[in-house]
């Protein structure tokens, strides 16, 4: 399903009111304290829940010039956090580079790697990589049990992940006292919402230190987004309309205060910019007036630009909320 397909496909919601008007005015960001860089579609897993709906068939990757142009606003502009995604962000060549590039600027610099790719030989060199330049690292979990997690990212994924966290933990991730962090997200296997984070976590905790022997630092809980392949899997499940209604029965005040567009910026593989990497796979660019390409980009403009909202943005707001880094309550 391609992102027009899918926008059509979203403007149909149950009772019909769009996010739009049940906001009554505009979403407006206030800083631009996280640079998300999506830095390719291609991985080698090809999850169903993925909103990217990446995997090994997509070529898409960020060039050369466009990292180039990214570490020159992080040099002239005080953003705090450099966060990359993908994809698999390690199939893109220019990864290393920008890596020990974005490392000497000595902000808050994180990868969200399916830890899978580092089991393959090609890749295991990231491991020392991210060790060297503190890099934090993000890693999907859905379940603490082999077979759950196994439904929804592959066959033996659970294990290679598992694995994966132990060579980590081996060199101080995740560890007390450590300053490599290594978070686990969690996002629920079938069309509901998540539960509370602090329990969650608790229990992941307890199950992955006794049954596995591994440790992590924090467990942030996410919201599936009816984009990409999980909206395939709500349409093909005839789960649609039910999901759509439980996001919008949910709907939380609080939480839209806190919807990482209004902090956050997203580029994409070529250079256009987003306000969330949703907004990216639904190819809706900011809009209103702002810069739309990392060539043009002007900090003032897009610190308090209006976010281009639809009704994908209702699992941003259900329940605790949703954000790149957990529940937002
Ligand atoms: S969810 Fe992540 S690991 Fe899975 S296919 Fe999508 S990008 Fe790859
Ligand atoms: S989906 Fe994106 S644009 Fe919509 S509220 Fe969430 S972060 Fe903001």
């Amino acid at each position: 399903m391609d992102a027009a397909q899918q926008r059509r496909h979203l403007s149909q919601i149950p009772g019909g009111q769009s996010f739009e008007q049940k906001l009554q005015r505009p979403l407006l960001a206030e800083d631009i304290q996280i640079l998300q860089l999506n830095v390719g579609k291609a991985c080698n897993l090809a999850c169903k829940h993925c909103h990217v709906s990446a995997g090994p068939g997509r070529s898409e990757q960020m060039g050369r010039e466009v990292f180039v142009t990214c570490l020159k606003i992080l040099r002239r502009h005080a953003i705090g956090t450099i966060d990359v995604t993908g994809g698999a962000p390690e199939m893109n060549p220019h990864l290393p580079w920008f890596i020990a590039e974005a490392a000497k600027l000595k902000r808050r610099l994180m990868v969200r790697s399916n830890l899978a790719i580092l089991h393959e030989e090609a890749f295991r060199h990231f491991i020392d990589l991210y060790a060297d330049h503190q890099v934090e690292i993000i890693t999907s979990l859905p379940h603490y049990h082999a077979q759950q997690t196994d439904r929804q990212r592959g066959s033996g994924v659970f294990a290679k992940v598992i694995d994966m966290m132990r060579v980590l933990n081996a060199k101080g991730y995740g560890r007390p006292g450590s300053n490599l962090l290594l978070h686990l997200v969690f996002n629920p296997v079938g069309a509901y919402l998540p539960g509370p984070q602090a329990a969650l976590a608790h229990e992941y905790q307890q199950r992955l230190s006794q049954e596995h022997g591994v440790v992590f630092n924090q467990l942030f809980c996410l919201t599936n987004f009816p984009v990409g392949r999980y909206l395939e899997y709500l349409i093909r499940t005839e789960n649609y309309e039910e999901y759509m209604s439980t996001l919008m029965a949910a709907f939380n005040w609080t939480a839209v205060q806190g919807v990482m567009c209004r902090t956050l910026l997203s580029v994409g593989w070529d250079g256009k910019l987003y306000d969330c990497d949703f907004n990216q796979m639904l190819e809706l660019p900011v809009d209103h007036g702002a810069p739309s390409h990392i060539d043009i980009f002007e900090f003032d403009q897009l610190k308090s630009r209006q976010i281009v909202v639809a009704n994908h943005c209702y699992a941003c707001t259900a329940g605790a909320g949703s954000s790149c880094q957990g529940a937002i309550e």
